[in-house]
């Protein structure tokens, strides 16, 4: 008991932390806290959160201070750790005592990295700058890949030969290229109806 105290004064960096609507995915239009945490190395050009990258630019709380954080925003049912690349910290205290109170626990990822946590729902973003490891593919419950150019549909075929069978298999404008590539999304799922469409509906809605 003392050991799994103590490791609830670790602390991470929070670069931000929110209450909204889960955006993309298969979770779209659920109320949700997200955990934006500090840190990532995997350097993507598009990156819309590049403030994150340095952790050490973000104040640290412990485990038990980002709890509380959710704890204060009674609705909260859902929490949604994302980055920066979350992955690069270990997540066992904070995703312990998140299920502790009954949270469901989700992280956005892009694979990089080995997943230490407990995890209600793993969303592994692929990216082009650092590959996925397979076994973080293996555990993904929605493989979600950002689509930029024609090209990436191959891209997401080949890292859907990797994952489980229940993964659900999305695919996503990148927002810049919206208009160009939205159609060509519609035509692909279309062909291929094992994926499906997801859009940052956040960001038609306008909501932070
Ligand atoms: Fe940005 Fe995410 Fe890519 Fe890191 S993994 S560079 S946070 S888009």
């Amino acid at each position: 008991m003392k050991e799994q105290q103590a490791t609830y004064k670790k602390k991470l960096p929070v670069m931000e932390h929110f209450y909204t609507i889960q955006g993309e995915g298969e979770h779209t239009g659920v109320a949700a806290y997200f955990i934006r945490l500090g840190g990532c190395d995997v350097g993507c050009v598009w990156c819309d959160v590049k403030d994150s990258w340095d952790a050490d630019a973000h104040p640290h709380f412990t485990v038990e201070e980002i709890v509380d954080f959710v704890d204060a925003k009674e609705q909260a049912k859902t929490v949604v750790i994302t980055g920066g690349e979350p992955a690069m910290h270990n997540l066992s205290a904070l995703t312990s005592l998140l299920r502790e109170k009954d949270y469901a626990v989700h992280i956005e990822t892009s694979g990089a990295y080995n997943l230490h946590g407990h995890f209600d729902w793993i969303t592994v973003s692929p990216k082009k700058f650092k590959a996925p490891l397979q076994s973080v593919l293996k555990q993904a419950h929605e493989l979600k890949v950002v689509v930029y150019n024609k090209s990436d549909f191959t891209w997401a075929e080949e890292h859907a030969e990797h994952i489980n069978k229940n993964c659900k298999l999305l695919l996503q404008p990148e927002w810049s290229k919206r208009e160009k590539v939205s159609p060509l999304i519609v035509d692909y799922v279309r062909a291929h109806p094992q994926w499906k469409i997801s859009l940052q509906t956040h960001k038609y809605l306008g909501v932070d």
